[in-house]
């Protein structure tokens, strides 16, 4: 349960903020979350007390800090539940993590005439790095429709696969229809066909407990500032029988174990996929992050987001004209929806004068907003340091946008 709210808020000092005199409304959770203190701190302390370029130094401080970075992969791997820390490769965030496995899975795994099956409501980031592939390679696209209700047909997944295809790659939540999808029963149903399956969960890591071993899951992805953690800092995690198959993503140093002008051997895992100095600060801030979102409590947050999600879906329900987009039985934390004939953009420019962050257009998901024959939502999304007051003035705050325009 998640009973002192404000002592929570506490931690977030942006979220006193006021925006044209009014208390600011943060319901921009699934593009980026706010950043409690501890994380921040974190940030400050690396580099004032932990900087050094990690891995290759002998000194005190290169050690600290290489120590403090691998302690951080090992906080992602206890998160995640995986099985080693050779599966946790730091990447930039979810999209760098999809191009790395749309990359080195299509030149080791895949020949013309291949196939992937991606989803209806897949973000750009799972999509465009499939079609870059597409033609580089010659593989084909399949896509799983979405249905009337927001939820992936089953029964038309079951049907894609064919003796070419070699990879699942489709979200766990949607970040335009709050969609929960059945993720195990589509790793299940893949891996009855042999075929590996990677998950985005850039909108799930957030909101509810993912255990990678209890899914089965081959790849699963996020991104650091979406969990509140720090920008630039985002996570693949891959089977070790698969990231070993797989070729590097990028060459450089960290990366190998000995250069030749003639030859170079790889590092192992899961140095193999970090060419460059990585972001150690990152790192250790996202494990700060992940620290604090155990403390609330996955399961605190997953049923208190829920909570606010049917109290603001019953109120905003309630307002003449309202459509809401997915209305599917599993959904988290995203409520997108439009009012009447008002464009969704002149709906988020009034909301921000009411000091109300919301998000608002095709939310990088342009094939799904072409399936719902619409250009666009607005979307509010809700993390455990909203309050059912903040989800009052919102609603108020529809109706008098509605009345005005
Ligand atoms: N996948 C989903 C479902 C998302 O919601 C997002 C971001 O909104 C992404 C991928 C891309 O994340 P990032 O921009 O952090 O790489």
């Amino acid at each position: 349960m998640i009973s002192d709210i404000e002592s929570i808020r506490k931690d977030f000092p942006i979220l006193g903020h006021t925006v044209y005199n009014k208390p600011l409304i943060y319901f921009d959770n699934a593009a980026t979350t706010q950043k409690p203190r501890q994380v921040v701190e974190k940030i400050e302390e690396g580099y004032y007390n932990v900087n050094a370029n990690i891995h290759r130094g002998v000194h005190f401080l290169s050690q600290a800090a290489t120590e403090a970075h691998e302690n951080a992969r090992k906080k992602v791997q206890q998160f995640l539940h995986a099985h080693s820390p050779g599966e946790i490769i730091f990447t930039r965030g979810t999209t760098e993590a999809i191009n790395l496995v749309a990359s080195s899975f299509s030149d080791a795994c895949m020949q013309p005439g291949d196939e992937v099956i991606i989803s209806g409501m897949e973000h750009h980031s799972n999509i465009v790095p499939w079609q870059i592939q597409a033609a580089r390679k010659g593989i084909a696209i399949k896509v799983i429709p979405v249905g009337e209700k927001g939820e992936l047909c089953m029964d038309r997944y079951k049907e894609l696969f064919s003796e070419h295809t070699r990879l699942v790659s489709v979200t766990h939540i949607s970040n335009v229809l709050g969609t929960v999808n059945p993720v195990r029963e589509i790793i299940e149903i893949a891996h009855t066909h042999g075929v590996p399956v990677l998950i985005d969960g850039a909108q799930a890591v957030p909101h509810l407990k993912v255990d990678v071993e209890a899914l089965g899951a081959d790849f699963y992805v996020f991104s650091g500032h979406k969990v509140y953690g720090p920008t630039g800092i985002g996570v693949l995690y891959g089977k070790e029988e698969w990231l070993d198959k797989l070729p590097p993503y990028q060459g450089g140093g960290e990366m190998i174990a000995t250069v030749t002008f003639e030859k170079t051997v790889f590092n192992e895992l899961p140095f193999k996929f970090e060419a460059g100095t990585p972001d150690y600060i990152g790192s250790t801030a996202l494990a700060e992050a992940l620290r604090y979102v155990e403390t609330i409590g996955v399961e605190n947050i997953a049923a208190y987001e829920n909570d606010l999600m049917q109290y603001a879906t019953e109120k905003l329900t309630a307002i003449e004209g309202v459509r809401i987009f997915g209305q599917a039985r599993h959904k988290s934390s995203v409520l997108s929806f439009l009012t009447g004939h008002i464009h969704h953009y002149d709906m988020g420019m009034l909301l921000d004068r009411f000091g109300i962050a919301v998000r608002t257009g095709h939310h990088c998901a342009q094939p799904l907003m072409k399936v719902l024959g619409i250009e666009g939502t607005v979307r509010a999304s809700f993390s455990f340091y909203n309050t059912k007051e903040e989800i009052d003035t919102f609603i108020n705050s529809v109706e008098r946008v509605r009345t005005l325009l």
